[in-house]
């Protein structure tokens, strides 16, 4: 059965102390409740190993926010999917709509690091979702569609058993707009008809779908109570445990 989860995305924000501060007060209030879903904070790369040393047991768990389209090498600042690995961190986010809009990342590009971060046991939460002008133009689910084709749809059906989706309609992120509840269970059972015709009913049903967009303590019980919406990816209202602690206990 799929897995919910509710990740945090802290994006650029934090230098290290607050981070570990973050990640300890998360921890405590987290302990001794009985959490319904798995919790997950994605953070600059600069934490990660810090977190992992100073945390116990896996209540939280690590994701990064990228990693490299390459092995290693003479690629000056990148940071691969191993060294990623070797912090201790069991996530990595990929395509988010940042990287896309703001780094170039194209879907062959994204294809790339999916299959290094599988081939170093970290789990993709794969981003996926359209521009405002493509939802006014009825072209969500191309868009969508598109993208979850060209990035994963060679992966083996074990591999692609392996990565979390994240829907995340670009006009909601950092917007206060999120999409109704009705629209994004839509595209949810939209993306899990299009994973049974390629892979089949159990993977589909196994992959955990979450939505990205403006979620916070207010909409996240709602949306997270529609059948294909199985959890949150979270920016803004992941930055303080006030915010993120309503969202996680909304399961
Ligand atoms: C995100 O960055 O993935 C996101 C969903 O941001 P926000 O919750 O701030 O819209």
């Amino acid at each position: 059965m799929r897995k919910n989860i509710v990740a945090g995305n802290w994006k650029m924000n934090k230098n290290l102390q607050e981070g570990l501060d973050f990640a300890g007060e998360l921890q405590t209030v987290l302990n001794g409740k009985k959490i319904n879903c798995d919790v997950v904070i994605c953070t600059p790369f600069i934490h990660l190993a810090l977190i992992n040393k100073q945390k116990t047991g896996n209540t939280v768990k690590l994701g990064a926010q990228n990693c490299a389209d390459k092995v290693s090498g003479a690629y000056t600042g990148e940071v691969s999917a191993a060294m990623v690995a070797s912090t201790g961190a069991q996530y990595v986010i990929l395509g988010h709509s940042e990287r896309r809009a703001y780094y170039g990342e194209t879907n062959a590009i994204l294809k790339e690091k999916v299959k290094l971060a599988l081939e170093n046991n970290l789990i993709p939460i794969f981003c996926i979702g359209e521009v405002l002008e493509e939802r006014e133009a009825g072209k969500q689910n191309q868009v969508v569609k598109t993208q979850i084709e060209e990035a994963l749809f060679e992966l083996s059906a074990e591999d692609f058993g392996k990565i979390v989706l994240a829907y995340e309609p670009v006009w909601a992120i950092g917007t206060g707009k999120t999409a109704t509840p009705d629209q994004a269970q839509e595209m949810h059972a939209f993306i899990r008809q299009t994973l049974v015709a390629k892979y089949g009913e159990k993977i589909a049903n196994d992959t955990s779908i979450l939505y990205g967009g403006s979620a916070n303590a207010k909409n996240a019980k709602e949306l997270f109570s529609n059948p294909d919406v199985d959890g949150g990816l979270i920016g803004g209202a992941s930055l303080t445990v006030e915010a993120f602690m309503p969202i996680i206990e909304a399961f």
